[in-house]
């Protein structure tokens, strides 16, 4: 089964905002986000104290944010500056999520003194935090790794015993009587065990897992356990042959272990809560780069303004992102195409032998599903600059939501060096 992906601007959109904002550009679609924010919401509306705490490392953009706030969501930040960028929003105290790792001093620093849900990702965290903020905060939360290997129903999604997060089983037991101990009032579990799930099955399955625990946890240690945050890892179909999750059945799903597990235990008031960022804006974003040149040499290549900057996925995992020439999508997909950047990198490539309409100089390329983990893993390598992002607002208008880097931005960090005092680039 072949289904269509389809961009959710048209060419003559596309080439309206193009006249005002050069490519390469991010675009973002705010109908799509708010009726996403909105299903989700639904789909969780039968747990009183659900939350989204969205993964503002998957697209640190301040008016993005502001959409999602509105549908009540959070954020749930993994660095000082994300901290800064929720306190400069007016999220409040336990509006934030902290889920760090191998986390700086001054990082728990800003997250105490902003009254952030703290959540540890190591037993021997626990000591370190009383020594930076002086105390151990009534709400505390753990992030749990029970290691082997993440099935669902004998396929394995992931490794978590590879992965450098969390507290062991053991660990976690212990932490929760240390920090009771240490003052600790209320409580929360956290796991992140499988990244771009595209099945209805992932969260229900960790609820399971970590629903169990909570009820462990509270019988053994006598914890006041809040809340249990099943975090990311909702996956989207950047394949157009991948079935989209049904968020309605993830909620579905969730509510039966909750039914299950919880309520008999007398946790039946326990909130759950979500750190999604892929799910909340993948979709909803695409790169918009133009076909500058076309190289024909042992391969067909097309090379086009955007490059790995602008999008690490693939050349870092060979991430697949659907391209649609925009114009062209009812033409044969007749030619096998790389699409490359401008990078000194072979792996600086959107895509490798990827059979495309005939693409013409100067035709618009629209990369899908650039909306989280896209334009926020960018980096300077070769010099390149960071792209602008252009909002596509509900009534069809073009907002830019932040401008491109420019020359004067990437040689800031050498302000205070004399030897760029002549520098005349702006
Ligand atoms: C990256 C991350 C998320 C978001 O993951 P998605 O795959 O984008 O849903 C949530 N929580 C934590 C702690 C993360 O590191």
């Amino acid at each position: 089964m072949i289904m269509k992906k389809e961009p959710f601007v048209t060419k003559e959109q596309l080439q309206e905002i193009v006249k005002k904002y050069p490519t390469p550009f991010h675009l973002y679609d705010e109908k799509g986000i708010r009726a996403n924010a909105q299903a989700l919401k639904e789909a969780f509306s039968w747990n009183k104290g659900f939350k989204e705490y969205f993964a503002v490392k998957a697209t640190p953009n301040p008016f993005l944010i502001n959409i999602l706030k509105e549908y009540g969501c959070g954020c749930d930040c993994s660095s000082l500056t994300e901290l800064m960028l929720a306190d400069a929003l007016h999220f409040k105290g336990e509006d934030v999520m902290f889920s760090s790792n191998a986390t700086p001093a001054d990082e728990f620093k800003f997250a105490g003194d902003m009254g952030a849900i703290i959540n540890l990702d190591d037993f021997t965290h626990i000591e370190f935090l009383e020594q930076t903020i002086g105390t151990i905060p009534e709400t505390i939360s753990c992030r749990y790794n029970p290691g082997g290997v993440f099935k669902i129903s004998n396929s394995i999604m992931d490794n978590p015993n590879d992965a450098k997060y969390g507290f062991t089983t053991e660990q976690l037991f212990e932490g929760f009587r240390v920090l009771k101990e240490k003052g600790a009032k209320y409580f929360g579990i956290h796991a992140f065990l499988a990244s771009n799930t595209v099945t209805n099955e992932y969260y229900p399955v960790l609820a399971k897992t970590l629903f169990e625990t909570a009820v462990r946890l509270k019988e053994e240690t006598g914890a006041d356990i809040r809340f249990i945050n099943l975090s990311g890892g909702i996956g989207i179909p950047y394949r157009p042959d991948e079935e989209p999750n049904d968020i309605y059945a993830i909620g579905e799903g969730v509510r039966r272990v909750y039914e299950e597990i919880l309520v008999p235990a007398g946790m039946g008031d326990v909130a759950i809560y979500a750190e999604l960022g892929r799910f909340m804006m993948g979709p909803y974003g695409c790169l918009v780069t133009t076909a500058i040149h076309q190289k024909h040499t042992h391969k067909e290549y097309i090379g086009c303004d955007a490059c790995a900057v602008n999008l690490m996925r693939p050349a870092m995992y060979g991430a697949y992102h659907h391209i649609t020439v925009m114009g062209k999508e009812h033409n044969v997909c007749d030619h096998k195409y790389d699409i490359t950047g401008s990078l000194c990198e072979n792996n600086d490539k959107f895509a490798i032998d990827r059979m495309l309409p005939k693409i013409d100089m100067g035709d618009l390329l629209v990369i899908h599903d650039t909306g989280a983990h896209g334009f926020s893993m960018g980096y300077n390598y070769n010099g390149k600059l960071k792209s602008a992002e252009v909002l596509l607002k509900e009534d069809g208008s073009a907002q830019l939501i932040r401008r491109a880097e420019t020359p004067e931005d990437y040689f800031a960090t050498f302000d205070c060096f004399d030897i760029l005092k002549d520098m005349k680039y702006k």
